[in-house]
């Protein structure tokens, strides 16, 4: 459950700053409650429990944490499906749910009646996103709750929204000029889109174009954009991280030194081929566990590979920081803003006939995602030009997004054992 202990208009502050013997004590009462929650409310949790031999009485030190199996996403999708909407992960009844948001999988994710997104309320507030602000939001408004998040977090931060949702450059660039936006939540692709659009129309940046604070998320953004947006456009840039499942639970404060942890979850970082948790400082999967108790998630592993600095941080807060995410565990990639996986390749080209081999290969050209399908055919007589369009066709069908070609490679130039999906862009 968000805080909402009434001493700042959010949290308690103290959590924020909390030195590390009243952290570890805080986070073991929030693991102890949460882990007993959801061991009672979701019967799925108790059945993994179970499985581990482990019940929550035998929790009673951090490091026991790892007597508990981590939770994978593939796990999560395949309960769901087998048992939809949530698999058994539910932890209230039904009844008390106010909208279940579909992520690509498909992945269901709840939302409780009453839900007012106060952690990234304050998180967006810590960066002015608040009162007097009018902050466009250009993440998607259906289905999955990106845009639905922002825009009740801003709301309760006290911005006026304007929900523009993806898409459409020329109207959104018109609408910034006509309603003097000062604030941007989405990707740094689209914002470098927006801005190239306001200059070929001609638009003077500020006075056309007064976005001074951007939220980036739902990609990686690289370095150099960043540092265009900020000399070149004088906008304020800063990075926040988190998943369709749990919201933003990490943010860039004004130092710029990594992201802190929001003070409702518990992040580990652990080894993907062993299970066990990385030396400090080391890179691995970082698995949440969310003190909600709507949606328990308990050890789940995100699948992003990332590495925790504890130092302090001349901010004042005191949470760790995730440094920045160096990449994806296995074969899901984010293109676009949007989670690809590569067993959806498969799938959707396992209805494909005369295809021997494939992948599908993720690269940046620019400020964008490029995908290419690389397709070794079985019988080099095929028609390519009639096959191309079936094949963009169900890649758009299964994955929800365009690839930009299709390539026919050579018999022989696919490994074997060939990944469906591989994700060849460098972020440096
Ligand atoms: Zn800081």
């Amino acid at each position: 459950m968000t805080k909402d202990k009434g001493d700042n208009q959010f949290f308690n502050q103290e959590l924020e700053t909390m030195q590390a013997e009243a952290r570890e004590n805080y986070y073991l009462e929030e693991l102890k409650g949460i882990i007993d929650h959801a061991y009672k409310n979701a019967p799925s949790v108790r059945k993994k429990f179970e499985a581990a031999g482990f019940t929550p009485s035998q929790f009673k030190a951090l490091q026991d944490l790892n007597k508990i199996p981590i939770l994978k996403k593939e796990e999560l999708k395949g309960g769901q499906s087998r048992n939809p909407p949530f698999g058994g992960y539910l932890g209230i009844p039904m009844s008390d749910l106010q909208r279940i948001y579909v992520s690509p999988g498909p992945i269901y994710d709840p939302e409780e009646k009453g839900n007012r997104r106060l952690r990234e309320a304050r998180i967006l507030q810590a960066h002015g996103m608040g009162s007097g602000e009018r902050v466009l939001v250009t993440l998607s408004y259906h289905m999955v709750p990106a845009g639905l998040l922002f825009d009740k977090a801003l709301r309760e931060a006290g911005a006026l929204v304007v929900p523009a949702g993806v898409g459409g450059t020329d109207l959104q660039v018109q609408v910034i000029k006509d309603l003097q936006v000062t604030g941007y939540i989405g990707t740094a692709t689209f914002l470098m889109n927006l801005i190239q659009k306001a200059e070929e129309k001609g638009y003077s940046i500020p006075a056309d174009f007064p976005v001074k604070t951007a939220l980036l998320t739902a990609e990686g953004v690289s370095p150099g954009i960043r540092q265009k947006l900020e000399q070149d456009y004088h906008i304020n840039t800063w990075q926040g991280y988190g998943t369709a499942d749990i919201g933003l639970f990490a943010y860039e404060c004004k130092e710029v030194s990594g992201m802190h942890l929001a003070e409702d979850v518990y992040v580990e970082i652990i080894d993907p081929n062993t299970g066990k948790s990385v030396e400090s400082g080391e890179t691995g999967e970082v698995v949440v566990t969310h003190f909600n108790k709507t949606y328990p998630l308990i050890r789940f592993g995100t699948g992003d590979l990332s590495y925790l600095d504890a130092e302090p941080c001349p901010c004042g807060r005191t949470s760790p920081r995730l440094v920045k995410i160096v990449g994806r565990v296995g074969d899901s990639f984010k293109v676009r803003g949007l989670f690809v996986h590569g067993s959806q390749v498969r799938e959707a080209m396992s209805a494909i006939s005369g295809v021997a081999k494939y992948c599908m290969v993720i690269a940046r050209s620019g400020n964008r995602d490029e995908l290419t399908l690389n397709v070794e055919l079985e019988n080099q007589a095929l028609n390519r030009d009639e096959l191309t369009p079936k094949l963009l066709q169900r890649i758009k069908e299964i994955c929800g997004l365009k690839a930009n070609r299709v390539d026919f490679v050579d018999q022989g130039s696919l490994r074997q054992d060939v990944k469906p999906l591989i994700d060849n862009r460098d972020w440096e």
